[in-house]
């Protein structure tokens, strides 16, 4: 049974002198129970304060594609710290973040070319939406709403999470900032045809022209999205999806904002998901990946068009946004060269071939009787769980934390998000760490009862 697989070596419950109050964490549970403290990484692998082995399927939070401990960026990291530990960006500059912004405006999709730095992924995404926002009032425009995707995770700060379609995590705090509007996610765990598929999608894109209708165009300033949905369950939507909004963004002079923050930086099989669904996004918002893990990093990435609105000779024409520690030197230096060890040679393309392999074994899990459905793109992949297929009951939350501790026992770290296991794997992985995880999976998944 899955309980036989739960022989970890058990320490001291936390208890009483523990003051860490941990993200999106019951900590009720952390504290009466042995809870996994990571001691260090190396590669591909977390070790723990047992020393017990894990194999990273998920980059930790996605954001550390080319594993851990790497010389070369921590190298790096370190000689700019020596050089310059800090300097703001208010009105000065520094050298490791014009280099940076450099590059992003070199390497980013179509018309994005200018770069504002941000510290995380949620920063990415308000400072996206306050620049189209104010950049449709510099104009004299009365466009502010914002309309994004059911299930979409955009961040924790008020704009993102008023964007982000999980309506558990806006729950008590409220009222959440106006000017938010949602629109179905193109996923249908019905359709069953690749016809049926595309239909469903083409729907939910023609949403998007209905809710501008139905809210008035004037009105509306952007659109945003993730290409691929990450939390919301690996969805990858055809072509046909991204033509549709594509079009009626620009026919309605409404801005695209791509949420990159999970797609970015090779995820999907290309540097950038945009790339890959041939989106001419007006912001794409940056975090995760882009510093590899090794510092706290992200950026919002605009086009020319946007940044002219706010260019002019009096400050109150200005961005008036921005925080402190927004391009460190440090993380700089450490997104530059992740930014140079990412794009070098074929790792993405050869990332993506080997996602592919494993993608194919891990649909044969759809012969067991718990596993519902199975998709991915690149290196991201969701396997959604349920109690009865025929009478398609989720996996409850019980039953989904024994599928959590058998994944960990077995050294596994999985991401367990609702009824679905999340797989968001570095790019270094090697055929041997696939079949570790697949065997690990098909073994624990065999024994949900
Ligand atoms: N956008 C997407 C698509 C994400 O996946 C995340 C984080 O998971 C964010 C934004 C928020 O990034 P951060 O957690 O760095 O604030």
């Amino acid at each position: 049974s899955l309980s036989e697989q739960q022989s970890v070596e058990q320490e001291a419950p936390a208890g009483e002198d523990y003051h860490l109050w941990h993200p999106f964490s019951q900590m009720q549970k952390i504290l009466g129970a042995q809870n996994i403290v990571v001691e260090r990484g190396e590669g591909p692998y977390l070790y723990d304060q047992n020393d017990k082995r894990y194999l990273n399927l998920t980059s930790c939070l996605w954001n550390a594609p080319l594993g851990l401990g790497r010389q070369d960026i921590i190298e790096a990291v370190h000689k700019q710290l020596n050089e310059l530990s800090f300097a703001a960006l208010f009105r000065t500059a520094h050298r490791p973040a014009i280099d940076l912004a450099r590059k992003v405006a070199e390497i980013a999709p179509k018309r994005l070319n200018r770069v504002f730095l941000t510290s995380n992924g949620s920063e990415s995404v308000e400072s996206a939406i306050k620049m189209v926002r104010q950049y449709f009032h510099r104009k004299g425009s009365g466009k502010y709403k914002v309309i994004s995707l059911e299930n979409a995770y955009h961040g924790v700060s008020y704009g993102a999470l008023a964007a982000s379609g999980f309506a558990d995590d806006q729950q008590g705090f409220g009222p959440m900032p106006a000017g938010f509007v949602k629109i179905a996610q193109p996923f249908n765990r019905d359709s069953q045809t690749e016809a049926e598929r595309e239909a469903f999608e083409i729907a939910c894109a023609e949403q998007l022209e209905k809710a501008i209708v139905a809210e008035g165009p004037e009105t509306v300033a952007m659109f945003i999205l993730e290409p691929v949905q990450g939390m919301g369950g690996a969805i990858v939507p055809g072509q046909a999806y991204f033509d549709i909004i594509s079009e009626t963004c620009k026919r309605h002079d409404i801005k695209l904002v791509v949420d990159e923050v999970t797609t970015g930086f090779g995820r999907t099989g290309t540097l950038f998901a945009s790339e890959r669904f041939n989106l001419d996004p007006d912001v794409m918002c940056l975090g995760k990946a882009i510093s590899g893990g090794y510092f706290p990093l992200g950026a919002a990435v605009a086009t020319d068009e946007i940044w002219e609105a706010f260019l002019s000779d009096t400050d109150a024409m200005r961005f008036n946004h921005g925080s402190t520690n927004a391009g460190h030197p440090g993380a700089c230096a450490a997104g530059l060269a992740a930014i140079d060890i990412l794009t070098r040679d074929n790792l993405i393309a050869d990332a993506a071939a080997r996602g592919e392999a494993f993608l194919e074994r891990l649909q044969e899990l759809k012969e067991l009787q718990v596993v519902d459905n199975v998709r991915g793109i690149g290196m991201l992949f969701a396997i959604d769980l349920v109690r009865d297929p025929a009478g398609r009951e989720q996996l409850d939350a019980e039953a989904m934390d024994m599928v959590a501790k058998a994944c960990f026992a077995r050294g596994l770290w999985v991401h367990i998000a609702g009824s679905r296991i999340l797989m968001l794997p570095p790019f270094i992985l090697e055929d041997s760490h696939f079949d570790e995880a697949f065997s690990g999976l098909k073994r624990i998944l065999s024994r949900v009862p």
